[in-house]
C-alpha cells in the first residue's frame, strides 16, 4: 500500500464502482462516494466461461461457475472421461490460481491425454504446490513487492528495489524460447539502451 501511495495512487478498499458519468468525468462507488475520473479501466472480477461444459454436464459446474475437476484434470463427471479442464476455469484446490497453476495443470492433463490415447488409465494427478501461489507485483519501475502464502494461510511480503526497467520481460521471452528485444524498432532501441 505504501508503495502505491508513493506512486501517487489513492487506494480505496471495501468499495466498488457502480456508475460512470462520462460527461461529468466522475465515477460513483457503492458507498456513494464520487471520484474524478478521465479514463476508466474497470477490472472488477472474472467470470469463468464454462457455458460449453454446463450444456454437456450441468452437475460439473461449481457454485463459482468454474468447472469441477478431478485431480487428474478430467472434469468431475464419470460419463465424460475424455474431457479435461485446467487453468482459471477449473475449480480445484489451488489456493491462488495463476499462470503457474494453469501450466502445472495443463502438464498433468497433457500427460493423461497421452496415456488415454495409448489405451491406458490417466494416473497423473495435480497436487497444488505452495510455491505456485507466489506473485511479484511491480510498483512503478524501481520497486516491487513479492507475496507468498503457504497452505496454512501464513502470508509473507517481501518489498524490493528493482533495477530492470524492462520489468523482467527479457526473462519471459527467453523462457518462451524467443530472443528478447529482437524487433528492430527505434522505440525498442531507445528503451533497451536505457536498461
Ligand atoms: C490483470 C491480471 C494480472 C495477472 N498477473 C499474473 C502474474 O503476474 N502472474 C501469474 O502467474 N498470473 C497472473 N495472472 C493470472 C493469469 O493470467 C491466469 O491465471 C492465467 O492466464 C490462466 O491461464 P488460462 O489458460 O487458464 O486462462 P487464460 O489465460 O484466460 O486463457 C483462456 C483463453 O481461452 C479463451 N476462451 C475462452 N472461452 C473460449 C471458448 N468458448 N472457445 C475458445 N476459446 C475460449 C480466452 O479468450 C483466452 O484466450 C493475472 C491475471 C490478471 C487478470
Amino acid at each position: 500500500m505504501d508503495g502505491l501511495k508513493d506512486l501517487g495512487i489513492e487506494v480505496i478498499t471495501s468499495d466498488r464502482l457502480v456508475a460512470e458519468d462520462k460527461e461529468r468525468g466522475v465515477v460513483t462507488l457503492k458507498s456513494g462516494k464520487e471520484v474524478k475520473c478521465d479514463f476508466l479501466v474497470n477490472c472488477a472480477g472474472q467470470k469463468p466461461n464454462s457455458g460449453l461444459i454446463a450444456e454437456l454436464s450441468p452437475n460439473s459446474i461449481a457454485a463459482s461457475g468454474r468447472i469441477l475437476a478431478k485431480p487428474t484434470m478430467q472434469i468431475d463427471d464419470d460419463s465424460l472421461p475424455n474431457i479435461y479442464v485446467c487453468g482459471d476455469v477449473a475449480e480445484t484446490t489451488a489456493a491462488n490460481p495463476n499462470s503457474r497453476t494453469a501450466r502445472g495443470q495443463a502438464s498433468v492433463a497433457a500427460d493423461n491425454v497421452i496415456l488415454a490415447m495409448d489405451g491406458r488409465k490417466p494416473t497423473n494427478k495435480y497436487k497444488p504446490q505452495w510455491m505456485e501461489a507466489f506473485i511479484k507485483l511491480t510498483l512503478g519501475l524501481d520497486k516491487s513487492v513479492t507475496h507468498m502464502e503457504d497452505f496454512s494461510g501464513t502470508e509473507l511480503l517481501f518489498p524490493a528495489k528493482e533495477t530492470d526497467l524492462a520489468l523482467m520481460s527479457a526473462g519471459t521471452w527467453v523462457h518462451m524460447g524467443a530472443t528478447p528485444f529482437e524487433d528492430d524498432t527505434e522505440i525498442l532501441k531507445r528503451f533497451t539502451s536505457e536498461v
